[in-house]
């Protein structure tokens, strides 16, 4: 049951119409559990909240299936305004983005130039820049336009997913540049053909990157709320003496709260992931299928309105 709830809110998270009723109607049916809400200003609020209990953060302004050219230059000034915010409000902040947002879908010279206004701007303010990693079809190629990038700014990090087959490979690719990056298990349906199917295999495989990235003496970002996964990196800090400054834990705003608090009180680096904007539907959409029981916190939302 759990799998095909999982399969229909992955579905779901692809509907263009449905992401074009969501910006429409506003942020509702229980979204604002995980969304810090539609405006720059919403959003420095929750970070400024986040900052005060010990927490650092990487914001998301939303955004994904855009069809034009102007969304996606919209979308790159908001970034720019959100760096802007970040450092006239002396936030504790880095910013993360997806590619689609940025114009992927459309021409790649269209994400370069997008990318580069803002790299500017976070280079200028001091904050650093996270691209997310999306589906596997986009996976290659974000991956190049992280390579490209990296040769000219200091402040991007990108994302690999350990339930790739074609991660380990990236893990050795990618040390070359020494990047920051933030390690992930992945979100999106993958074909078995690209991606383990059994999750024990998706486990082993984000142990072993883990272990790999840090030993490789890169800046890791283990993007978890699992506790097994944070357990096991704690066990390669003690083991190998890696220092605290080196890596970080990641979870997403309004996923167990309690224990990003816990990692904090224990003197770890722990940064939340926030989310805000209007175009919320396809990221709520993915932490539904993520965890089908947050589904019935959801509907207690919407019939106790
Ligand atoms: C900061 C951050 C950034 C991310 N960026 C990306 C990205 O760029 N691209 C991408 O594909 N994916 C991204 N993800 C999502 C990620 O790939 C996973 O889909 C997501 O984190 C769920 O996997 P998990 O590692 O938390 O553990 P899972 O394997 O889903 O869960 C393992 C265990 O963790 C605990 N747990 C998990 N969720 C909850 C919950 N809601 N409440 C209580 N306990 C829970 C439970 O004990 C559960 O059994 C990101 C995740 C984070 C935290």
């Amino acid at each position: 049951m759990e799998q095909i709830l999982r399969n229909f809110f992955l579905f779901l998270s692809k509907n263009k119409l449905f992401t074009k009723l969501a910006k429409k109607y506003g942020l509702r049916f229980g979204a604002g559990r995980f969304v810090a809400g539609e405006t720059v200003e919403n959003a420095a609020e929750v970070i400024s909240q986040l900052n005060q209990k010990g927490m650092l953060v990487t914001v998301d302004h939303l955004g994904e299936f855009i069809d034009s050219e102007e969304e996606a230059r919209n979308a790159a000034e908001e970034c720019i305004e959100m760096i802007e915010k970040i450092a006239r409000d002396k936030l504790d902040a880095q910013l993360s983005l997806k590619m689609t947002s940025m114009g992927l879908d459309i021409s790649e010279e269209l994400v370069m130039e997008n990318m580069r206004r803002i790299l500017d701007a976070g280079e200028e303010h001091g904050v650093f820049v996270t691209i997310d990693m999306e589906d596997y079809q986009r996976c290659g190629k974000t991956i190049n336009i992280f390579k490209q990038l990296k040769k000219d700014y200091e402040n991007i990090g990108t994302v690999l997913q350990s339930y790739l087959y074609r991660t380990v490979e990236d893990i050795e690719d990618l040390n070359q540049f020494k990047p920051n990056l933030r390690l992930v298990k992945g979100a999106y349906k993958e074909s078995p053909k690209v991606a383990f199917p059994d999750k024990k295999d998706v486990d082993n495989n984000y142990k072993k990157i883990i272990k790999m990235h840090m030993l490789n003496g890169n800046y890791t970002a283990v993007a978890t709320h699992d506790d097994a996964m944070i357990e096991y990196t704690k066990q390669i800090e003690k083991e190998y003496n890696i220092p605290r400054s080196q890596f970080e834990f990641q979870m997403l705003f309004g996923i167990r709260t309690e224990r990003q608090e816990e990692l904090v009180e224990e003197g770890y680096k722990m940064r939340v992931y926030v989310p805000y904007g209007n175009d919320w539907y396809g990221y709520f959409m993915r932490r539904l299928a993520e965890r089908p029981a947050n589904v019935a916190f959801v509907l207690k939302g919407v019939i106790g309105k």
